[in-house]
């Protein structure tokens, strides 16, 4: 997305990472597809590491540039974002007016609004996590 204009006038931006007023949405079937290729990518680089194909996996599956140095933990994380990126719509939410904009498909450089009933933006996607582990940081 970047940059759209919402239907109130507001310039709705992503640029900043991260972005209290974006999220991703994914439905259920979505999700099973997800979690089916995350474990099996997972699964494939936890093997390659165990069988010291790790470099030629890391090469073959993500890019010869990715840095050496990284840890398991890190690759990972890149497969997990990698595999939610193709099965995610974007979801941003006006600032200005509470207005839902909701990717029309995986891909797609479109949007459909969805107004809020009640008037004012209350900040929903900027709500702080209920479950954090304090041993993070
Ligand atoms: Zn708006």
């Amino acid at each position: 997305m970047s940059k759209m204009r919402c239907s109130c006038g507001h310039a709705i931006s992503d640029s900043n990472c991260p972005c209290p007023t974006e999220a991703s949405v994914i439905d259920d079937v979505a999700y099973d597809m997800f979690d089916d290729l995350f474990t099996k990518r997972v699964d494939l680089f936890l093997d390659a590491v165990r069988e010291g194909r790790r470099r030629q996996w890391i090469d073959a599956e993500l890019t010869s540039q990715y840095p050496d140095q990284c840890t398991d933990g890190d690759v990972i994380s890149t497969l997990l974002s990698s595999c939610l990126m193709d099965h995610c719509l974007s979801l941003a939410e006006c600032p200005q007016c509470g207005r839902l904009w909701i990717q029309r498909g995986i891909g797609v450089n479109k949007y459909r609004a969805f107004s809020p009933v009640e008037p004012g933006f209350e900040g929903h996607l900027a709500a702080e996590p209920t479950n954090v582990s304090q041993d993070d940081g």
